[in-house]
């Protein structure tokens, strides 16, 4: 693909990491382990901090192959209405949380903008830590979200092979691949202060999607430097529509890639979701990873069992409640952290983030 930005595709942006990814030069997984999670303690501490994520709607415009609310699938469809968002949440914060992802599908007229920002309204008065992922949006949409209460954007990649997106974006906004690219630094051109990025692992070869991943969690590191920057190594899971994985990321693999994202980029915030199995979860708390999902529903309604659409955007691995999660992670010795900051400010947005060099 012609347009591909140079720091995506400088492979000495990626040099250091990618004998670690290949263990080329025979790096063991036990010595990453090992390295990983002492830098992970001398920066992080032993805590985790945990959300879930809230499904607002399954409504979606666009037919990515490999999810079970593409607009192909039979699904039922639905949107949470207001007083079903404030239930939702009343119920998560009974279970104990207080940091929420709100997600929807590509924009339609059900489940648009304004919509959302309706619902980062209502979620901004109760959970301390509002985040989205959803449609890429326009810078001043970004900063109207920041103003409603929302501290932190989530948007994957999926895949940074052109070509292979190419042909799992079927149809819908979200075929364009450079415009995705460029959608988290909108968000920071806003002021949204905290940006998470990924690739979903599985649908391009991993070695490749991970090197440009770092590439990318490098180029946002340095632009904006005043950014909050987190990545998260989404595996696919079954859906509906029984999308096969081009290919098989195994334990292995996702395990040295963690560790190799925590060696090159001490700072980051790295985050493990339910997709995962409570075993891989348990063994990878306090070795790299900082940030989890807990007690997750992928279904639109399914906290407070009020007419949850039956069927989810993919199956969790991992469905322990909260307690259950909690306590394993304090027999091993790390603090599970709900919240860690208090807004002392909720006027107008003036955190805009300038790129470097303007600011
Ligand atoms: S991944 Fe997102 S944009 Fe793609 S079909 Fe699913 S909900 Fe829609």
């Amino acid at each position: 693909m012609n347009g591909l930005p140079g720091w995506l595709t400088d492979q000495q942006e990626s040099a250091d990491i990618e004998p670690l990814l290949t263990n080329a030069d025979g790096f063991p997984l036990e010595l990453l382990a090992s390295e990983s999670s002492a830098m992970t303690l001398r920066r992080f501490g032993r805590t985790i901090s945990l959300y879930a994520p809230l499904y607002l709607s399954n409504y979606c415009s666009s037919g990515c192959a490999y999810c079970g609310y593409a607009s192909d699938r039979t699904t039922v469809r639905r949107r949470l209405e207001t007083e079903e968002v404030k239930r939702e949440l009343d119920s998560m914060k009974a279970m104990g949380i207080d940091d929420v992802l709100l997600l929807t599908g590509e924009r339609k007229p059900q489940a648009g903008f304004d919509y959302l920002r309706h619902c980062v309204d209502i979620a901004a008065a109760r959970m301390t830590r509002v985040s989205v992922e959803a449609f890429p949006m326009s810078v001043s949409e970004y900063a109207a979200l920041a103003d409603a209460g929302c501290t932190g954007i989530t948007i994957y990649q999926e895949t940074y092979n052109p070509e292979q997106y190419r042909d799992l974006h079927r149809w819908g906004p979200k075929q364009d691949f450079l415009d995705r690219l460029e959608t988290p630094e909108r968000a920071l051109q806003a002021g949204i202060k905290n940006i998470g990025i990924g690739a979903l692992l599985g649908l391009s070869e991993p070695v490749e999607d991970a090197l440009r991943l770092l590439r990318h969690v490098r180029h946002l590191a340095k632009t904006y430097w005043k950014a909050g920057l987190s990545v998260s190594f989404p595996r696919l899971r079954p859906e509906t529509g029984g999308f096969e994985p081009p290919y098989i990321v195994s334990d292995q693999f996702l395990a040295r890639m963690i560790f190799a994202f925590r060696i090159a980029m001490p700072d980051v915030e790295l985050v493990l979701s339910t997709r995962e199995s409570p075993v891989f979860r348990d063994g990878m708390a306090g070795l790299a990873i900082t940030r989890m999902s807990i007690a997750s529903k992928t279904t639109v309604g399914g906290y407070s069992h009020h007419g949850s659409s039956r069927k989810g955007q993919f199956d969790v691995h991992d469905d322990r409640g909260v307690r259950a999660f909690c306590s394993v992670l304090k027999e091993k010795n790390i603090e599970p952290v709900f919240k860690n900051w208090e807004p002392v400010y909720n006027g107008p947005n003036t955190g805009h983030v300038e790129p470097a060099g303007q600011s």
